[in-house]
């Protein structure tokens, strides 16, 4: 039989290491289970970054892709398809945004968002042409394709990549003021996570993001928040924005928005924003196809149907209560929102990844996040009960030498 190791090997000498994942490889996965090429079993406490919010192989997703397998998988946009249409009303019935324009990767989304907002700033605003300017957060992550990289604050993810693309300043995080500060008459959209996920889920201050859209409208400033990871039930709420009542201009998704079985992406807004976009503007081969179509009404209504955002915000408050009253040894703070759980752990302590190598040795899978960040973030149809199995074997590690 092939062995973990034979495949670590493969991977090792044939694909290129843009990621350095934890030594466990997976065959199997089903609802919040994924097993390894030895037959071991691991809690998923990452979820793929939120993208299997629905748990591994939801038999309804699954269902619903397998029926559009049998049906048609791409038309192209050249052609209307019969699944785009439902996905478009049901996006808008579950959100409240007139319109959407969909993508395959977070990324793509992002950029789209990017595009949308420069548009809108020179038919709408009147900034002159090529003068746009979108700002940004210290921290931030929305990708990484070379107009995204372009401004991120993470030296590795940029340095050896340029040149950039220009028309993104940066200000610190939660900081109100600095946002203030960067607003010209050129500043078409302030794009911000509502909590920054890969920066080690960090909340802003209470009440930043409604400062933040209280400042668009005054400005004239589009608000862009990034959701694809903290988006769809993740934090407790549909989308974390709901927590402090605010409603972006533009909303991007992805992640969850598939359950995990094909990447979907997706911007939202209202007519005024998306209405701008004519024929030719924008595209991709893939985007809006009647199988990712499909795969994204089933995932939405897996979220509906098993009350995914309240099970987020029930069970995560029930872990965050338990997670503070671990005793300090080698915890420096605990983070989070709903089922989005990061803990920092104290600088001294030597980094995250061994906290995520004995958890895997223990049957729980979780990634560090940065240096000194360990993410808890299981797919939202956990349940209690496994929850409580989870829980001492993560106080346990906690409290490691
Ligand atoms: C994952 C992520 C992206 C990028 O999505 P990809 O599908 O990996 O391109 C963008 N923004 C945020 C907040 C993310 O978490």
């Amino acid at each position: 039989m092939l062995t973990s190791e034979y495949f670590i090997n493969l991977e090792d000498k044939h694909g290129a290491h843009n990621y350095h994942p934890l030594d466990v490889v997976l065959v199997k996965g089903e609802g919040v289970w994924v097993y390894d090429v030895e037959g071991k079993k691991y809690l998923d406490c990452l979820s793929a970054y939120s993208a299997v919010s629905q748990g591994h192989n939801h038999p309804k997703i699954k269902q619903a892709m397998i029926d559009q397998l049998d049906r048609l998988t791409l038309t192209s946009r050249a052609f209307y398809n019969d699944r785009l249409g439902l996905l478009y009303k049901k996006l808008s019935d579950m959100t409240g945004y007139d319109k959407s324009l969909p993508m395959n990767s977070g990324a793509e989304a992002v950029e789209t968002a990017i595009k949308v907002a420069r548009k809108w700033g020179y038919h709408v605003k009147g900034v002159p042409r090529h003068k746009a300017e979108i700002i940004v957060a210290d921290g931030n992550f929305h990708g990484r394709t070379v107009t995204i990289i372009s401004f991120t604050s993470t030296p590795q993810y940029k340095d050896d990549f340029g040149p950039f693309t220009p028309g993104f300043p940066m200000v610190e995080y939660g900081d109100i003021k600095a946002i203030e500060n960067a607003i010209n008459e050129n500043t078409v959209a302030i794009m911000i996570e509502p909590i920054q996920g890969e920066n080690g889920v960090l909340l802003p201050p209470e009440g930043y993001l409604k400062a933040v859209e209280k400042l668009c409208h005054e400005h004239n400033i589009l608000f862009i928040a990034d959701e694809i990871q903290t988006g769809l039930g993740r934090t407790g709420a549909f989308f974390a924005c709901d927590h402090e009542g605010v409603r972006p201009d533009i909303m991007v998704i992805g992640k969850a928005l598939s359950g995990g079985f094909y990447p979907v992406s997706a911007v939202l807004a209202d007519e005024s924003v998306l209405g701008l976009i004519v024929p030719g503007d924008h595209g991709s081969t893939f985007g809006g196809n009647p199988l990712g179509a499909s795969v994204a009404i089933a995932a939405l209504d897996v979220i509906e149907d098993e009350k995914l955002v309240e099970n987020s915000r029930v069970l995560g408050q029930y872990m965050m209560d338990f997670l503070e009253e671990i005793p300090k040894k080698n915890i420096l703070e605990i983070r989070g929102k709903g089922l989005f759980i990061g803990v920092e752990l104290k600088h001294d302590f030597g980094g995250a990844r061994r906290i995520a190598e004995v958890l895997r040795d223990k049957g729980v899978l979780a990634k560090e996040t940065h240096e000194h960040t360990i993410r808890f973030a299981p797919p939202l149809v956990i349940d209690k009960e496994t929850v409580d199995w989870l829980l001492p074997i993560v106080r346990d590690t906690l409290l490691m030498d």
